[in-house]
């Protein structure tokens, strides 16, 4: 008879799910990077490739802080039977990427094509934080410090990679040139002109600075800076967008508390 699952198997199982998610990412960033209009997104991706390289080889840390050898093992196969067969393929992540290359494939404008790429790779984020907040709260259930640690530092970095994507979504959103050519419209006769440079100017301004570096704050810096240079209708839009982006990122609550499962 075989031994039941318990929690180290789940942990296992999800370290092996995470590492497969991982290497899909590493191959289908280039193709998203290549599509990205957008050279602040571009540069954005382009770096979460590179920390996707690295967390990969953490995972490989991890494995062998669990006495895990990275040749296969018996355990593989005993999972891939129990959770879905088919190998390890994280089937997850490969349905989210095969949803995102599907709108890149379309007739798309280059606005709603960005749009779509940071969508899909939002969905990736949530995807990863998900496994690796629930990976690190079993390997803080099951007393695994060095585990732990590793996974919150890739957790904490998936965390950064989807806020830089929100800015770069809500600081777009924010500053439409369609929105700045309204109020221009509107306020024609009142140094309409000033203004709606002054937007444009704040646009690539505001897409600056989250983009910077993957720091933890500069990522809000961005839509909040929007913010206060936008007009007052668009920005009472503007809030309802950014909370509503914050709900569905459960960042808030998640960051320092995500490991809730506990
Ligand atoms: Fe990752
Ligand atoms: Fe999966
Ligand atoms: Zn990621």
């Amino acid at each position: 008879m075989e031994p039941m699952i318990n929690l180290t198997d789940l942990l296992k199982h999800e370290i092996l799910d995470l590492y497969s998610a991982e290497e899909q990412i590493i191959e289908a960033l280039p193709g998203m990077i290549d599509k990205a209009k957008n050279p602040e997104l571009k540069k954005a991706l382009r770096e979460h490739l590179k920390v996707t390289q690295e967390q990969k080889r953490r995972l490989d840390k991890v494995k062998e802080s669990l006495g895990e050898k990275t040749e296969q093992g018996e355990k593989k196969g005993f999972f891939s039977r129990l959770f879905g067969g088919g190998g390890e393929k994280c089937k997850g992540m490969e349905g989210l990427i095969t949803e995102g290359q599907k709108i890149m494939k379309a007739d798309i404008t280059d606005e709603a094509l960005d749009a779509a790429i940071i969508a899909s790779a939002q969905k990736i984020e949530h995807y990863e934080i998900c496994g690796y907040g629930t990976a690190r709260a079993f390997a803080r259930e099951l007393n695994l410090p060095v585990a732990e640690q590793l996974l919150t530092q890739t957790l904490n970095e998936e965390y950064t990679a989807d806020d830089l994507l929100t800015a770069l979504a809500v600081g777009k959103l924010n500053t439409v040139a369609e929105n700045a050519t309204k109020e221009a419209d509107r306020n024609r006769g009142n140094a309409s002109s000033d203004k709606s440079s002054k937007n444009k100017s704040t646009k690539s301004r505001s897409l600056k600075p989250g983009n910077k570096t993957a720091a933890k704050a500069p990522a809000k810096a961005p839509a909040k800076k929007a913010a206060k240079n936008a007009a007052p209708k668009s920005a009472s839009k503007k809030s309802a967008q950014k909370s509503s982006g914050k709900n569905t990122n459960t960042r808030s609550s998640g960051k320092s508390k995500s490991s809730s499962r506990k």
